[in-house]
């Protein structure tokens, strides 16, 4: 098969892997610098082009879209389901995916279990949210936060308040979120290719941080998660619709509850941690699923 892996760097160890797991199966691996991509809209002959060459032949892309390009990623991919090629994951599932109010309005309403979630954008009573949720202590959330990066904890009423007004002060969307403590600061990663879970890690925060993210200095290794942790992660990515994706899961008193749904999921720390080969597996799911026109949506989410 020829595949298109829309990636930005090339280096990254995620892209490595599943470059070497393409060419091991004997398939051609191309890595487009999806900012690079121009898109040509013509009605009978949609097309495009990067770096001067027609993008043609494809029989599937991998999507690999930082959260920092997703609009124009997006519409790249798009544009690839337009031209019939099989997309690893639809734009639509990622948009969707990328956005947490959406993403966890979706998974609540299909009776996923989430921590107790209130979302505010200005408020001038932050003590009715905190209430709402449980009361202190509290996570509070920026919504365009990622790997870590704007999640703080409130640990006592008056702390989360100031912390509600300042992020108001900044008119930022936040979430607040009742705090599990139980998890001590460690979540599951569950990576679901297809209707399996086919590997997991946990992630634990360094000393003193609540946030577990490898990115904050968190370390991963393994965990056997139970039936009920595993049918929920590959629920959670059915109901996003994405065909690969990492769910972060919190082991609560109540069972796991998901965070995050994430459509571009890092394959360093869970297939260093798990010993499982995450990569070929992608390629395998790849080498069942891919058909010319086989996407839900054909680019017209
Ligand atoms: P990001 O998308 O920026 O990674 P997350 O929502 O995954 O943000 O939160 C980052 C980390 O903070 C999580 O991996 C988890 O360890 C911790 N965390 C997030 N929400 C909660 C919560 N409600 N209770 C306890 N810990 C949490």
């Amino acid at each position: 098969m020829k595949i298109a892996l829309l990636a930005r760097n090339p280096k990254l160890y995620s892209h490595k892997r599943l470059v070497q797991a393409a060419e091991e199966r004997g398939h051609e691996m191309h890595i487009i610098d999806t900012l690079k991509v121009v898109i040509n809209l013509a009605a009978h002959k949609p097309d495009m082009k990067y770096l001067g060459q027609n993008l043609v032949g494809f029989d599937a892309v991998i999507p690999r879209i930082g959260a920092s390009i997703t609009f124009y990623g997006t519409a790249v991919l798009r544009q690839f389901e337009v031209m019939g090629v099989y997309p690893l994951n639809e734009s639509v599932a990622i948009s969707r995916s990328r956005d947490k109010l959406r993403s966890l309005q979706l998974l609540a309403r299909k009776g996923i279990g989430l921590p107790i979630t209130a979302f505010a954008h200005t408020t001038t009573k932050p003590g009715e949210i905190i209430e709402m949720v449980g009361g202190a202590p509290v996570v509070i959330k920026l919504l365009e936060g990622t790997q870590g990066i704007g999640v703080v904890l409130g640990e006592t009423e008056a702390a989360a308040e100031s912390m509600i007004q300042a992020f108001g002060g900044l008119k930022a969307n936040i979430l607040v979120q009742e705090f599990i403590k139980e998890a001590g600061g460690t979540d599951i990663r569950c990576l679901v290719i297809g209707d399996k879970v086919v590997a997991s890690m946990k992630r634990t925060g360094k000393e003193g941080d609540f946030r577990s993210n490898l990115h904050q200095g968190g370390s991963a290794s393994m965990i056997k998660i139970t039936p009920e942790e595993r049918s929920t992660a590959v629920r959670a990515a059915k109901i996003m619709g994405l065909g690969v994706a990492g769910v972060d899961m919190l082991r609560a008193n109540h069972g796991p509850v998901v965070m995050e749904v994430n459509s571009s999921p890092g394959l360093e720390g869970v297939e260093k941690a798990s010993g499982i080969d995450v990569a070929g597996k992608i390629i395998e799911y790849i080498e069942k699923n891919a058909k010319p026109n086989k996407t839900k949506t054909r680019g017209k989410g």
